[in-house]
């Protein structure tokens, strides 16, 4: 691994900006408490970095925000879905597209045209959106991760990586008939961003094939999953970024992709496949749920800026400049001892909050409580991810407290400076150094559906 302590230069110049002001101390106490220390109840008004997710955050380009002049908003047929269905064969391979207003709507129709009653989803470690799409038409999302990604300080260089003996359990447990398709998400997320290696995938086809299964990619950030493979994949290191993304798709059957990631854009997903069936499931879905085949949702402008974000997205001096600015984050935690996921991820940096707040118990939500913690001391605003995210056993209706109970700094793309980043880790390391006078959270408001959106939070006295 390459150790990295400087700054990585932005290849880009900024030619547009938005004002953004730190509020007051005293504002900052007030407003974590009208958010019931939910981050996500925030005012966007009342942060000064944003740092609660990279979803939708991207700066557009010159390029693409030329592209939005170039709407073309006709009802059907418009000339940017043809564009954006080239893009993606360009840089994807997939033949077939089917547009959706943003990741979940793609989610929704792939996961109703092949999820029955009673069957099961094996992927490696789930996502809040998917598990739920794959739970609405009857279906069981089960892990089937690496054990090393469940771990922190494990350094393995993919952690993302499928088991393929706990795939066979579930294969020899439940039949493969039961098993409506393998989901695989590449540059996991609620890992700390970890990738899926080529070999990986390869295997994972072999062993689907034997068993006639279908795989189906959580595609959303494959462009940051390339770049890990390039940097650290025998064979790779002088392949284009393009080229490993076809070879990645063409283990696939099939895939869902919020664009609002890696694609640089605010607003748009799609789905996307080798598979005509899929296609012609998916396509008769669209027109009742997301809109015509031909823009599902999305105005002819957001469309050509998926399709040009896509290929700029894709481009290695930016995936570079992008990796590296979180990981210069990372970096400078590390440097501190703060506990963070090791090794640093594709799109975020995440806190150990079990190793930060260690006086708290489970039952107090430590990730949720340092998040609260972090927003109060430099107004930057982070995530939970962990068992407020994770929700409530399906059957059991018990809390689950899964092994990662995290704090992720999500980094935009393009959008802050390095100067930010220094502003951001000075404020955790100062944090830290205070760290046992933080006191734990109550839940006093839980609702049914994605609980960590909307649920509200109480101090309780150290
Ligand atoms: C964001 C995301 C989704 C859902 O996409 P939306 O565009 O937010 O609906 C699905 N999977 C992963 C891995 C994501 O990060």
């Amino acid at each position: 691994m390459i150790e990295i302590m400087q700054p990585p230069v932005e290849p880009f110049k900024i030619k547009v900006v938005e004002p953004v002001i730190i509020p007051s101390e005293e504002r900052r106490k007030e407003a974590i408490r009208e958010a019931g220390f939910n981050t996500f109840l925030l005012l966007s008004e009342d942060v000064f970095i944003d740092l609660l997710t990279d979803s939708g955050t991207s700066a557009m380009s010159d390029n693409q925000w030329a592209g939005m002049m170039m709407g073309d908003e006709a009802y059907a047929g418009s000339k940017n879905f043809y564009h954006l269905e080239q893009a993606i064969e360009d840089v994807l391979g997939f033949k077939y597209v089917v547009p959706t207003h943003q990741g979940r709507g793609a989610e929704h129709l792939m996961f109703q045209h092949l999820v029955k009653p009673g069957q099961i989803v094996p992927r490696n470690m789930y996502f809040t959106t998917s598990k739920l799409h794959v739970e609405i038409p009857g279906g069981k999302m089960v892990d089937t991760i690496i054990d090393e990604a469940h771990d922190p300080d494990n350094l393995h260089p993919f952690k993302g990586n499928m088991d393929l003996n706990k795939l066979q359990e579930y294969v020899d447990d439940y039949g493969p008939e039961k098993i409506a398709c393998v989901s695989v998400e590449m540059n996991v997320n609620m890992a700390g961003g970890q990738p899926v290696s080529m070999e990986n995938l390869r295997n994972l086809r072999e062993f689907c094939n034997k068993y006639n299964l279908k795989i189906i990619y959580d595609a959303t950030r494959s462009s940051e999953n390339a770049y890990f493979i390039r940097e650290r994949e025998k064979g790779y290191e002088n392949t284009p970024i393009i080229d490993i993304l076809k070879e990645m798709m063409s283990y696939a059957d099939g895939c869902i992709h919020s664009s609002k990631k890696d694609c640089l854009v605010n607003i748009g997903g799609f789905l996307a496949t080798h598979d005509k069936e899929i296609f012609e499931g998916a396509r008769n879905m669209v027109v009742v749920y997301e809109g015509l085949h031909t823009y599902g949702g999305m105005a002819g402008r957001d469309m050509e800026a998926v399709a040009r974000g896509l290929r700029e997205g894709a481009q290695y001096e930016y995936l570079n400049y992008r990796i590296n600015q979180v990981r210069y984050l990372g970096e400078l935690l590390k440097e501190a001892n703060v506990p963070i996921v090791k090794p640093i991820g594709g799109h975020a940096v995440f806190l150990d909050a079990l190793k930060f707040l260690p006086h708290l118990e489970r039952e107090q939500w430590p990730a949720q409580t340092l998040a609260g913690a972090i927003y109060e001391d430099s107004a930057v605003r982070s995530m939970e991810r962990g068992a407020v995210s994770k929700g409530r056993d399906k059957e059991t209706g018990e809390n689950v407290f899964p092994a990662l109970e995290l704090v992720r700094l999500t980094i935009p793309r393009r959008v802050y400076t390095n100067t930010h980043i220094e502003y951001t880790a000075g404020s955790i390391i100062s944090l830290y150094e205070k760290r046992d006078t933080i006191p734990g959270l109550k839940m006093v408001y839980e609702p049914k559906y994605l609980r960590f959106f909307q649920s509200r939070f109480e101090q309780i006295e150290l």
